[in-house]
């Protein structure tokens, strides 16, 4: 148990076990045998030398199994690194262990979202994004104004995790689904208010179309993820109503202040959609990009911050200093301060 705890604290640092080995001045073999389990009890100098290294409060190496994570959806997967990979799964899982206590004794909202099953074509999706809109209280037209807050509505946890995520723009996962889990989003720091909704709503998309079926590659769950994701933010009704032809910038840019969907998110849907052919598409990326606003684009989207995970650590860190609650949470004082400024 203690080996699991070691390797979470160690990959969360982004660590080798021979880094984490050579700051702690011991042998890579010390460090590895307890992380398999082939040592239960390692000497306390060991566990401290650890703790300092990783900032993990001594109390977190101390506690029972950790919870089991499943394997979880990335945006943006091929381009991660492993490392990161395993960073981000770090820190979710300490998360979801956060949660499971939570669940107990604070009253967090009950799971409204639920995943699809069988086999999916585009319309399929259009229909369970608006299903999805349903149950997050939204109609097929209205704009969700916080999706961030939505979902925690309708019982996601979502959370930014401290720093940055190289190569992620987000992760989902869904443990015990069936068992009453609960899902969770973690993204990494803001880069742009609806690049930062375009990466929940893709989550969620995994969430509800990836979390029961199975037999897709990992580039059709991206695709449908992608369909769903603007499906949820521009659904097909309103859409259709306000990208009526001709579909210029000008157009594209009042649909973004009004759903908060990205340029680029919302001339893909036109051509999703059949609002627009493909040649006018590309006429409009060309356009895009000769403004630069591929990678910067004009109309600025409210950046959301979460609130529920806000809620959680207050109820179990209780009162005190920032390293007293930090502690008693078991977490490094930095991701305590990084996930509750994140929720305001
Ligand atoms: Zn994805």
């Amino acid at each position: 148990m203690i080996g699991e705890r070691v390797r979470l604290a160690r990959e969360a640092c982004l660590l080798t076990q021979q880094e984490l080995a050579q700051s702690v001045g011991a042998p890579l073999s010390a460090i590895a045998d307890v992380e398999v389990g082939r040592v239960h009890n390692p000497s306390a100098e060991l566990i401290s030398g650890i703790a300092s290294v990783t900032s993990f409060p001594l109390g977190f190496f101390k506690q029972g199994a950790l919870p089991h994570l499943p394997e979880g959806h990335y945006r943006r997967l091929k381009r991660g690194t492993a490392r990161v990979s395993k960073q981000v799964r770090a820190q979710v899982r300490q998360i979801l262990e956060l949660v499971e206590k939570a669940e107990a004794t604070v009253s967090l909202p009950p799971v409204k979202i639920t995943p699809a099953h069988g086999g999916l074509t585009s319309i399929g999706i259009e229909e369970i994004a608006e299903r999805v809109r349903r149950e997050l209280g939204f109609n097929d037209r209205e704009p969700i104004t916080n999706l961030i807050r939505a979902a925690e509505r309708a019982g996601v946890v979502v959370v930014r995790l401290p720093g940055k995520l190289e190569d992620h723009d987000g992760f989902s996962v869904w443990p015990e689904f069936g068992l009453g889990g609960r899902p969770i989003v973690a993204l990494g720091s803001t880069q742009s208010g609806d690049r930062d909704r375009h990466t929940v709503a893709h989550e969620l998309g995994h969430l509800v179309l990836h979390t029961l079926r199975s037999g897709f590659s990992t580039d059709e769950a991206e695709t449908e993820a992608h369909r769903f994701a603007g499906a949820l933010v521009l659904p097909r009704r309103a859409a259709v109503e306000a990208m009526r032809s001709p579909l210029t910038l000008g157009v594209l840019m009042s649909v973004k202040a009004h759903y908060g969907a990205s340029l680029s998110m919302g001339s893909r849907r036109a051509l999703d959609l059949g609002l627009i052919d493909r040649s006018h598409f590309v006429s409009l990326q060309k356009q895009l990009a000769k403004r630069g606003w591929r990678s910067d684009e004009p109309v600025r989207v409210d950046v959301e911050t979460p609130v529920l995970i806000d809620k959680i650590l207050r109820a179990l860190g209780g009162s005190g200093s920032a390293v007293d609650r930090a502690e008693r949470l078991g977490l490094p004082l930095f991701a305590f301060r990084s996930l509750l400024a994140s929720s305001g």
